[in-house]
């Protein structure tokens, strides 16, 4: 299975892909992800990505495919994959199709998961996140069992600097502006599966087991 979500932030995409990554037994890719943990770990990309994302801002194309095609050499991505994030742009798409063609696989779906800026404004402000191993949970929905302390290594809990109320917005018309569009652009391919993003995770679980049969 060859997959992408695509959806606002806080729209709950990295939640579904991990049940999602259970279900089928191929990678999550999330980009996001990738970048926080080459901050974490203080690398050249975290240090370049750090000022764009703290302002809510997209990464450069280049450097995003660049970091893709570098993990889609990786043995674990032949099956398949959930792309979580990843393209955000008209330009990342493209940069994806040639890269596909060039390694001979071809997208199953694009799933598209829809919910209210209210509702995402109140998801992505309960958000928090490990310092040390980037488990990530939310004070409303699943939230860790001591507060500021992960249950995973016992690393603090903090909330990403993009998490706050006046990038959300910011981030909110990037997505409008820049990833929108690819909607249309999978749409001509025919890969678009809508999904309601506004329910429980199990209720937008059980969405995406129907839109995928
Ligand atoms: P996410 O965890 O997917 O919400 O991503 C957090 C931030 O990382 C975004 O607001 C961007 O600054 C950056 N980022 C993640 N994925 C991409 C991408 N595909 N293209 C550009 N920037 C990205």
């Amino acid at each position: 299975m060859k997959m992408i979500l695509i959806g606002p932030p806080g729209v709950g995409k990295g939640t579904q892909a991990k049940l999602l990554v259970k279900k089928y037994h191929i990678p999550q890719i999330s980009t996001g992800d990738m970048l926080r943990s080459n901050i974490r770990n203080d690398t050249d990309l975290g240090q370049l990505a750090k000022t764009f994302m703290n302002a809510g801002k997209l990464v450069p194309d280049n450097v995003i495919l660049d970091m893709i095609r570098t993990r889609f050499s990786e043995a674990d991505c032949r099956e398949g994959y959930i792309l979580d994030g990843f393209p955000r742009t008209i330009p990342q798409a493209e940069g994806l199709d040639l890269l596909l063609n060039k390694i001979g696989q071809k997208l199953d779906v694009v799933l598209v998961m829809t919910a209210n800026p209210e509702e995402i404004i109140r998801r992505l402000s309960s958000r928090r996140s490990c310092r040390e191993c980037g488990a990530v949970y939310n004070l409303l929905f699943s939230p860790p069992h001591s507060a500021d302390i992960c249950d995973h290594c016992g690393g603090e809990l903090y909330q990403r600097d993009d998490d706050k109320p006046a990038t959300i917005k910011n981030r909110l018309n990037v997505y409008e502006r820049q990833t929108a569009p690819l909607i249309e652009f999978y749409q001509k391919m025919n890969l678009i599966r809508k999904v309601n993003g506004m329910g429980t995770i199990s209720e937008v679980g059980e969405g995406i087991r129907k839109a995928l049969e």
